[in-house]
């Protein structure tokens, strides 16, 4: 029962390791995407100086030509010229501006996200740190209980072992404590015979689900009266166990 226990939690450990993992991933995601943001709005922002560097550059040629014109239909195109790429400049001007403010949103959610980065990386050392002992101490009491199990089968007959690691195959354990006359693997009722055997520290079969039935004095009630049947002077030491199917 504790050997599967300790096989259970041991099984529980690698998902815990793999949860700080998944959320370092998930921030470093949340990193790599704030990079790309900013690294996309500063290629936006180059183009765009080039874009309003080529239009001051138009409307200041133009200038230059209205000291030479010679017909009033001529100031008016180049006029005309002049104000379309100022408008130009204003617009790529204001787009440059909403690209910036976009870059500060990106630099705040970077910051926050290589703070995110640094606690995930140090939550999963831990974690693995913690596992690890874990694992250690796991490992040490399996092997404790080894030793204890393979000390216990040397004391016990051969084909007590075969019946109870086949019992313990088929029904989870293979053995029961005895409690009021009852098995507690089953709940079924012992026979008086069987239950008076039981008491004397005799290791008997449950007649229904064929589990070892021990007697364990340290949880029986204390008796209310003394017990006149039975009660021989060697009556209360744990025998080892007779043959079964007496
Ligand atoms: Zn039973």
């Amino acid at each position: 029962m504790e050997r599967a226990r300790l096989h259970q939690v041991q099984r529980t450990l690698p998902g815990e390791i793999a949860n700080a993992e998944a959320a370092l991933a998930a921030s470093q995601v949340r990193v790599a995407e704030a990079s790309d943001g900013l690294a996309r709005e500063e290629s936006l922002r180059t183009r765009l100086d080039r874009e309003v560097q080529g239009h001051r550059q138009k409307a200041a040629r133009y200038r230059a030509q209205q000291d030479a014109v010679t017909t009033p239909a001529q100031a008016e195109a180049i006029e005309h010229e002049v104000r379309f790429a100022e408008t130009e400049i204003q617009r790529l001007e204001d787009e440059e501006f909403a690209s910036l403010e976009r870059t500060e949103i990106y630099e705040a959610a970077l910051g926050a996200a290589r703070a995110q980065v640094e606690e995930s990386a140090i939550t999963l050392e831990k974690t693995r740190q913690r596992i690890a002992l874990c694992q250690t101490e796991l490992t040490q009491q399996q092997a404790d209980l080894e030793v204890q199990r393979a000390t216990l089968r040397q004391g016990i007959e051969p084909e007590w072992l075969t019946r109870f690691d086949r019992l313990a195959a088929s029904r989870g354990t293979g053995i029961a404590r005895v409690d009021n006359q009852q098995c507690t693997g089953c709940r079924m009722g012992v026979r008086p015979q069987v239950w008076n055997q039981l008491r004397e520290g005799e290791l008997l079969p449950c007649d229904s689900c064929g589990r070892l039935l021990y007697w364990d004095p340290a949880m029986a009630p204390a008796p209310k009266a003394p017990q006149t049947e039975s009660a021989t002077s060697d009556g209360r030491a744990v025998r080892k166990p007779r043959q079964a199917g007496t």
